[in-house]
């Protein structure tokens, strides 16, 4: 399934742009919008070059990913959210620690750490 020009920017807004090479916080050389093959320390790069990159890496997911793919995770997000918006009705929360704390934005009003 092809990414449409409005699925790459998202991508590209949520991956951040790097145009020096640099170590992630996994130790691989990454460079550009995330992208890790053939990387090495000390690499410069534009953004048309980092553009290319990514539409490069993108290409074995546009081969993998199908349209019904697409349609069973909007049904996933779908269902979260309705799930969400129900906890959100009846003051039902039930938060489960896990190592998404780290990144969730509701860690300062979770039962889970504010006791
Ligand atoms: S902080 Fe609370 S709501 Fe956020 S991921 Fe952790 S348990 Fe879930």
């Amino acid at each position: 399934m092809k990414l449409s020009p409005t699925g790459f920017k998202l991508i590209k807004s949520y991956e951040g742009l790097r145009l020096n090479s640099y170590l992630c916080p996994a130790g691989v050389w990454t460079i550009g919008y995330g992208h890790t093959v053939d990387v090495q320390p000390n690499t410069k790069i534009d953004e048309k070059q980092a553009d290319a990159l990514l539409k490069q890496d993108l290409v074995k997911f546009e081969k993998t990913v199908s349209e019904s793919d697409i349609k069973s995770v909007s049904v996933d997000i779908r269902n979260t959210k309705n799930m969400i918006d129900k906890a959100c009705e009846t003051g039902v929360f039930q938060p489960n620690q896990s190592i998404l704390c780290n990144w969730c934005g509701y860690k300062t009003i979770c039962p889970v750490w504010v006791k």
